[in-house]
């Protein structure tokens, strides 16, 4: 494994020195035998990769005065690393027998929980070194990764992030490319001794480059080009490109979105310019477009610390008094412009705007538009608790290590009112709807609706913001199937039990999502309340959709708000075997540190149960979580029901379509009564073509199946079949011709 580690220079030429090249020097032990200790003396490389020590003699005869003697030098080489490429048996032999070893379905290491080098991990540096451990066993021979962050968690252990790079042949010209959702993680405990990697490389994405080669015609090229693209960028704004004289300062990083961009620094230089402070300009060497624009107070090449957007928080607060949605009484900072005052905390980076203005532009360049009042009474409750439930939220994960949600602080937008490119209704209501949206000009950015109670509710804010820090620290994968309802389920689960520990009226029985608008959605200790399964393959259980993009308006992505209660049900039950919410949430907050964005539910668990044992759960709770995942047959298949029998007492309910187009994705909604309202439920078409649900009986005389198609145009059109009750299996065969669409939109 070639390993490129990011170096973190002071640039000031047009030069890069973006990558060096990590040590690829390996030696063989025969398998089983013990490692050599690095730093011990006397043990001397092997080049030959024979198993025997080298040694360099020189021997030759030389005159002293007169006389002919014998001189044998023997050179001992200078100690370098030696790592063994482990096999599997290597590193059960390693921990006794005990290690974890996962694959994903194509063969790949996935998690290795347990030493996989006896080298000692202190550094990136050595990080990058240990990786030659696994080089055979992570075919890592032409994968090329980068350093990109080294985060603590609070019992001491370190977990160091690589990402993979790539010579992508899909950007001829380009030196390199972040391969998507390809990163590797090695923990380490304080001494340095490994403890577990988890990976999602992907082996044929290759570089075979090794690095990215600051000379290289190609590399030469993409400066220029960049460049070209940074003064447009400066000149349109009013600006210019910051230069030391004859020098531009550039600087190579991955940004948050994971893309590899060269910034420049740009600066106003005319009065209207909209060109805040310094402005870090990521211009993405992709495709030469520029990324994000981060205004920072000062220009600091050494540090990513000055992602801080500081520039906005350089103002004076006062402590006011509210009363919340709810009823409580808290007290918030805020600050005072020409039009009254608004939320802002200058100590954690985080201000409150109008979603519709800030947000209801083309040009990412947005306006920060802060939503004022004139007094405490005046200020709109949902915000006030929103604002609120934002601080508690981001107070309590800065006290378990995790400031902000790239862990270094980075500025938060709170945009108050949900706009995703939709108007108001008639009414001027927003959508029913909170979200962690993305990372723009450097600000982590959430949406919470003014119209609706869901603003109200702790675990919603705390599921927003887990699923920020997921995506700023490597762990989000695909937004769909497996790794979706993953995605989903660790926002529920820390979520809620942030909820529980911080607020003691939130619902202790049946942990419910969302309670404090006074309409709970999932209850994770009950999911059948919801039409959501209890395990991999139980009744409201949605089986993988083969679609990849595009199908959230089908079939929730392949259920990623269905399937997301299995895990949390887990969870509840580890409770009720008498783990506490406090060792829970420990259990989880440690694991955002070691899962990787392909992570899915097997992955999960085997993680889980390795963070228990970290944090010193007791062997037997570690056995019975282990009986509970197993139950919720998380090892199952899921993508079809071939393996699956109709639980007893259920109906199933399978619909066939014939002759639809090759180029649309379709799947069936069911609509049923959940909890006095009626709501559509999803199965989606596997490779036969066929939707298939196991249910409860559905008793209801109106009930009907959808068929949601996405054709090519990209419209989602319905077609709807009465089909009455449901107390005995229903299959049915429909053939496309015969069923009329109606555009939905
Ligand atoms: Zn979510």
């Amino acid at each position: 494994m070639w390993a490129c580690a990011k170096k973190k220079t002071h640039i000031l030429s047009l030069v890069l020195c973006a990558a060096i090249i990590g040590s690829a020097v390996t030696f063989a032990i025969p398998a089983g035998a013990e490692e050599p200790t690095v730093g011990v003396s006397g043990v001397i490389p092997d080049d030959t990769d024979d198993g025997l020590p080298d040694t360099f003699t020189l021997e030759d005869n030389i005159e002293i005065d007169g006389e002919n003697v014998e001189v044998t030098l023997e050179i001992s080489f200078p100690q370098l690393p030696k790592i063994h490429d482990n096999s599997e048996e290597d590193i059960q032999y390693l921990n006794d027998g005990k290690a974890t070893i996962l694959r994903y379905d194509n063969g790949e290491i996935s998690f290795i929980g347990g030493k996989f080098t006896d080298y000692k991990v202190t550094n990136y540096e050595e990080a990058t070194d240990a990786l030659q451990a696994v080089n055979t066993l992570l075919n890592g021979d032409d994968i090329c990764v980068m350093a990109v962050r080294a985060d603590e968690a609070p019992n001491g252990d370190v977990y160091y992030t690589f990402a993979q790079l790539t010579d992508n042949e899909a950007h001829p010209g380009v030196p390199c490319a972040v391969v998507p959702n390809a990163f590797i993680k090695v923990g380490v405990d304080k001494d340095g001794n490994t403890i577990s990697l988890t990976s999602s490389l992907d082996p044929t994405m290759q570089n075979k480059d090794g690095y990215v080669d600051q000379d290289s015609p190609e590399m030469t090229a993409v400066l220029k080009d960049t460049l070209t693209t940074a003064q447009q960028y400066a000149e349109e704004h009013g600006g210019k490109v910051v230069d030391t004289g004859d020098e531009i300062l550039v600087d190579f990083r991955l940004n948050i979105s994971n893309a590899v961009c060269v910034i420049y620094y740009i600066e106003p230089v005319t009065e209207d310019s909209d060109i805040v402070g310094y402005t870090e300009l990521f211009v993405n060497i992709a495709d030469n477009q520029v990324f994000d624009h981060v205004a920072v107070s000062e220009i600091d090449t050494q540090t990513w610390e000055n992602n801080d957007n500081d520039v906005y928080f350089d103002v004076e607060t006062e402590d006011m008094e509210f009363t919340d949605a709810l009823g409580n009484k808290v007290t918030l900072p805020v600050a005072k412009n020409e039009n009254g005052y608004y939320f802002i905390s200058p100590e954690r980076k985080m201000v409150v705007v109008d979603s519709f203005t800030t947000f209801n532009t083309a040009d990412t360049n947005f306006i920060l538009d802060p939503v004022e009042f004139a007094t405490a009474e005046d200020a709109p409750k949902r915000l006030v608790t929103v604002f609120s439930n934002m601080i508690k939220v981001y107070d309590f994960y800065a006290d378990n290590g995790i400031r902000s949600l790239d862990g270094r602080g980075m500025p938060l937008l709170i945009g108050y009112g949900y706009y995703n490119g939709v108007d108001r209704d008639p009414e001027g209501r927003d959508m029913n709807n909170c979200g962690y949206t993305s990372v723009v000009n450097g600000f982590g950015c959430f949406m919470f609706t003014d119209s609706y109670d869901l603003s109200n509710c702790l675990d919603i804010t705390a599921h927003e913001y887990t699923h920020g820090i997921r995506v700023c620290t490597n762990c989000h994968g695909p937004y769909y199937n497996n790794t979706g309802a993953v995605e989903e389920s660790i926002a529920d689960i820390l979520g809620n039990l942030i909820e529980l520990q911080l607020d003691p009226t939130s619902d202790t029985e049946k942990w419910y999502i969302a309670e404090a608008s006074g309409d709970p959605m999932r209850s994770l200790a009950d999911p059948h309340m919801f039409a959501q399964p209890e395990y991999i393959g139980d009744i409201n259980f949605v089986m993988n959709t083969r679609y990849q993009t595009g199908t959230s308006q089908c079939d929730d992505n392949g259920g990623v708000h269905v399937n997301n209660s299995i895990l949390p049900y887990v969870v509840y039950q580890m409770y009720e075997n008498g783990l506490s919410y406090e060792q829970l949430y420990d259990i989880f907050r440690y694991s955002l540190d070691a899962y990787v964005p392909m992570c899915e539910y097997k992955e999960v668990a085997e993680i889980t149960k390795f963070a228990m044992s970290r944090l010193d759960i007791s062997e037997e709770q570690i056995v019975k979580a282990d009986e509970l995942f197993d139950n919720s047959n998380l090892y199952g298949d899921t993508k079809s029901w071939d393996n699956y029998e109709k639980p007893e007492g259920m109906v199933s309910i399978e619909v066939k379509l014939e002759n639809a187009p090759t180029d649309c994705q379709w799947s069936c909604g069911i609509l049923k009564k959940i909890q006095g309202s009626k709501r559509v439920v999803f199965a989606t078409s596997d490779k036969n073509e066929v939707a298939k649900y196991y249910s409860e009986p559905i008793e209801d005389e109106d009930c009907t199946l959808t068929i949601f198609m996405m054709k090519s145009d990209g419209g989602v059109y319905t077609s709807t079949i009465n089909v009455g009750p449901i107390t005995s299996d229903l299959s049915l065969s429909k053939d496309y011709n015969d069923l009329e669409f109606e555009r939905l939109y």
